[in-house]
């Protein structure tokens, strides 16, 4: 998963821009609840918020220094703009394409959103907490604290939900989503890096055994036809990958998301299962932010059928996937699975 800084502007000793709403009092909202967004999502996040700076110097190099003591992939930085305008704009440092393609993202989603004016992502080179983070950063001005129709629109979750949306390309729905559920890339930003090859690799215990981890498609994990899976694990050579199986004693089992390492013999947190038959797995490629998009593939045969059923694409549905692999009935004997 990413790490993000996210700090809210100002504090109460040198306070932001006011009149219809208090700059500092809502861009503290906005600031908790998109750390508790990221953080439920499975994210490291770190907040930068300044409250003790005694001058505005005092509280952007409070920030800054908070900021840069963490190794991550984006700052966020929350305000409320002023002066006469509507709508809501991001900054970034002029040339971070990066910043760019976060800032557009972030400002269409809140745009749309709360429904006030897409001013876009704009670059600078003049706003201290863009010019001294060693991360790319970039700055939200939300909307307009001095324009009554922001002030209408203004909504506090809403414009978390957005920035979230924009800054990791996923819907996000509340903080109270259980963890793991299985959220669909809506928006993209329209920058992004190519991740390059990504490999997964994944072993599983059937008949008793652990077996040796196989690797993308070279060959297929299992016993062999007609004994059933019982436990699966899965790692991924970058990114994360988060499974869930459902089993013959439970149902669905909680996610688990897994990065470069499992332990098919921790049953509690180190790999997929209960001990009874595997019918159903469910899977899905985290791709890093930033990155073009990549999905897991994945399909097995279940017992009495030697043949792989068709494909499934992480958890999307239609074009004949269920947005799992199986078939919640008879037990899966084989398990075959690589991103692209
Ligand atoms: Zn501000």
């Amino acid at each position: 998963m990413a790490k993000y800084n996210v700090h809210a502007g100002h504090n109460s000793i040198v306070p932001g821009a006011g009149k219809y709403l208090d700059e500092v009092a809502e861009d503290r909202k906005v600031k908790n609840e998109v750390i508790s967004l990221l953080k439920s999502a499975g994210n490291t996040v770190y907040d930068c918020t300044d409250d003790k700076g005694k001058t505005q110097g005092a509280n952007l190099a409070n920030i800054v220094a908070k900021c840069n003591a963490h190794s991550v992939d984006l700052d966020i930085s929350i305000h409320l703009n002023a002066g006469g305008g509507t709508g809501v704009e991001v900054y970034y440092y002029t040339g971070d394409s990066t910043g760019q393609a976060y800032a557009a993202a972030v400002s269409a989603a809140i745009s749309e959103a709360l429904g006030i004016p897409n001013r876009g992502a704009k670059a600078t080179t003049g706003l201290y907490v863009l010019s001294n983070t060693k991360a790319t950063a970039i700055l939200v001005e939300c909307c307009f604290v001095d324009n009554k129709t922001d002030q209408a629109a203004w909504n506090v979750t809403k414009c978390a939900q957005a920035i979230v949306k924009g800054v990791t390309g996923k819907t996000v729905s509340a903080t109270t989503k259980p963890e793991g559920s299985t959220s669909k890339p809506a928006s993209k930003p329209a920058v992004k890096k190519n991740l390059g090859n990504v490999d997964i690799f994944y072993a599983c215990n059937a008949g008793g055994k652990n077996w040796p981890e196989v690797k993308n498609r070279l060959d297929w994990c299992g016993k062999a036809d007609g004994v059933a899976l019982k436990y699966l694990g899965l790692r991924v050579s970058k990114g994360a990958i988060k499974g869930r199986v459902y089993t013959r004693a439970s149902g669905w089992l909680p996610w688990i998301t897994f990065t470069n390492s499992y332990n098919l013999n921790d049953h509690a947190n180190g790999c997929l299962g209960d001990g009874s038959d595997i019918l159903a797995i469910e899977l899905y490629y985290i791709t890093p932010p930033g990155y073009v998009y990549k999905k897991v593939y994945y399909r097995v045969s279940v017992i009495g059928n030697n043949s792989f059923y068709s494909a499934q694409i992480d958890d999307e549905t239609g074009s004949g996937m269920d947005g799992y692999a199986g078939d919640k009935k008879n037990a899966v004997d084989k398990l075959q699975a690589w991103i692209a």
